[in-house]
């Protein structure tokens, strides 16, 4: 089983990834962690990644290709959080599986309108002001959230036309446990 997750940022990918991961036994390979890892690494190429980040912006595809082609190196069964990004990034991703004889089960989509998930994110900033937690990420900033759904519209919100031979197409209103609980069925609705 290989699995790509996308959605808008907000959607709630990264938690719903975490969660399927388990239930299905599945290595969970999520691309902003491992960029965010890359940043603590104090390298300059850790450093232009961190800048790129906070600004909201995509790394580049070259980067982004190299990461995540070696993290799914040898997997059998995956399910990647963030990537691909964009097209251009899809379409080598098919060529990459098809070089080693695969290809993706289907590609997941969580579609939450976008003012829904603009309003989560500057919620979850706010909350966590008032928590005082320490962790703030910089790409949360209201300026920066806002650019991050301009790059998803134009880049990532293609992926659905370029996917609809294989899309599984979820609705991801409502609690994290009732979204787990439409993926799930989706998914068995579609093996
Ligand atoms: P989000 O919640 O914004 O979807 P992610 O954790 O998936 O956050 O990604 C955080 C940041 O890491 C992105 O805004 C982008 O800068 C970078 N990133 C992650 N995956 C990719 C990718 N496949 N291509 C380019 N940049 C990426």
């Amino acid at each position: 089983m290989k699995i790509v997750f996308f959605g808008s940022p907000g959607s709630g990918k990264g938690t719903q990834a975490t969660e399927l991961a388990t239930g299905y036994s599945l290595t969970h390979v999520s691309t902003g962690e491992l960029f965010r890892a890359k940043v603590l690494d104090h390298t300059r190429i850790g450093r232009r990644i961190g800048d790129t980040i906070a600004a909201g912006s995509l790394v580049d595809d070259i980067t982004a290709n190299y990461v995540l082609f070696k993290a799914i190196d040898g997997l059998n069964r995956f399910l990647v959080d963030g990537y691909p990004r964009n097209v251009a990034q899809a379409k080598i991703f098919d060529v990459h599986l098809d070089n080693l004889g695969t290809g993706l089960t289907c590609a997941l989509f969580i579609d939450v309108p976008v003012e829904v998930a603009e309003e989560r994110l500057i919620r979850r900033r706010s909350q966590r002001q008032d928590k005082v937690v320490n962790y703030k990420r910089a790409d949360d900033a209201p300026a920066v959230i806002h650019h991050r759904f301009d790059v998803y519209r134009k880049q990532t919100e293609p992926l659905i036309q370029y996917y609809s031979d294989r899309i599984i197409r979820v609705d991801g209103t409502g609690t994290p446990t009732q979204v787990t609980r439409k993926i799930v069925k989706a998914l068995q609705e579609w093996e």
